[in-house]
């Protein structure tokens, strides 16, 4: 049966791959191929926003290396020289790999043995040709990089040109226990990006929502636009800024309480964050 992917499918097991899943990306403009280290839904945080089901908490399993380079070897195999785009009904504008983003239905980060993970990724794309015109990304709630295998992890991802996007939804120890149920604290957050930014290039990834009043207060904007100014202190580079609002449908009991930010007070905080000198990029 033909299945059409679309920038809201984001069905992991649309390929019938365990870790490999293809993605139409709204972020990315065309075909994303997804690798997920999570196949147990395990997470260290719990975002209220997180659209992975049945979460739990806890780390990755540990990765079936020799499925991993089956599944990746062969999925790119089927795009590149098979009927993938016709199969899936791509239009013909979407019909390019973007990238490959190392992205799951928890932390990524999480595994055990992440840096070979992500050696093994980046050698069978470049070999595959897809690097270094396609991008490779790893999206990390980026709380665990004081674990050497992640900075491992990150130095292989460097060297294939590839980029983190860390996620922050909060500049507050408060904003962050609510939002993500994590309790790091300032110094954590900015040590964990300090180590991210030296090792490769690092993004911010920044989900805007609204829960209870509490959520993008101006007191939170402030100490967001604040937390720039002293990672820029502490020379710490960050490469951009990129703010988003809820695509899709959260998994988590908060669900019908979380609300979009509009695209005007997005658009707006993002003024805010250039005028600090910052490149900002808003998608809704
Ligand atoms: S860090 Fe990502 S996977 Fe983990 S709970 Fe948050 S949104 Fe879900």
């Amino acid at each position: 049966m033909t299945q059409k992917l679309s920038t809201t499918n984001h069905d992991r097991h649309v390929a019938g791959l365990k870790y490999v899943y293809p993605v139409i990306s709204r972020r990315a403009g065309g075909l994303s191929i997804g690798v997920n280290f999570n196949p147990n839904n395990a997470c260290n945080w719990r975002c209220i926003y997180c659209q992975v089901p049945d979460l739990q908490r806890g780390n990755a399993p540990d990765m079936d290396f020799e499925l991993l380079a089956e599944e990746l070897g062969f999925f790119l195999d089927y795009v590149q020289h098979g009927d993938f785009f016709e199969q899936f009904n791509l239009d013909v504008d979407q019909r390019v790999i973007k990238d490959i983003a190392i992205s799951g239905n928890g932390e990524p980060t999480s595994l055990k043995d992440f840096d070979k993970a992500v050696k093994l990724i980046g050698d069978i794309a470049t070999e595959a040709g897809i690097f270094p015109a396609g991008k490779f990304v790893l999206i990390s709630n980026g709380s665990l990089l004081h674990q050497p295998a992640v900075q491992k992890g990150l130095v292989e991802l460097h060297r294939h040109g590839g980029e983190l996007w860390f996620k922050l939804d909060s500049a507050t120890v408060e904003g962050r226990k609510l939002i993500n149920n994590t309790g790091q604290n300032q110094q954590k957050l900015l040590q964990n990006l300090k180590i991210a930014s030296r090792l490769c290039t690092t993004k911010l990834q920044t989900c805007m929502l609204h829960y209870r009043d509490q959520v993008w207060s101006n007191a939170e904007k402030q100490a967001y636009l604040e937390l720039l100014r002293e990672a820029r202190k502490q020379e710490i580079k960050l490469q951009k800024v990129m703010l988003y609002s809820l695509a899709r449908q959260s998994f988590q009991p908060e669900a019908d309480e979380l609300a979009k930010v509009s695209l005007d007070e997005m658009n707006s905080f993002a003024a805010d964050i250039q005028a600090l000198g910052y490149d900002v990029g808003v998608s809704i």
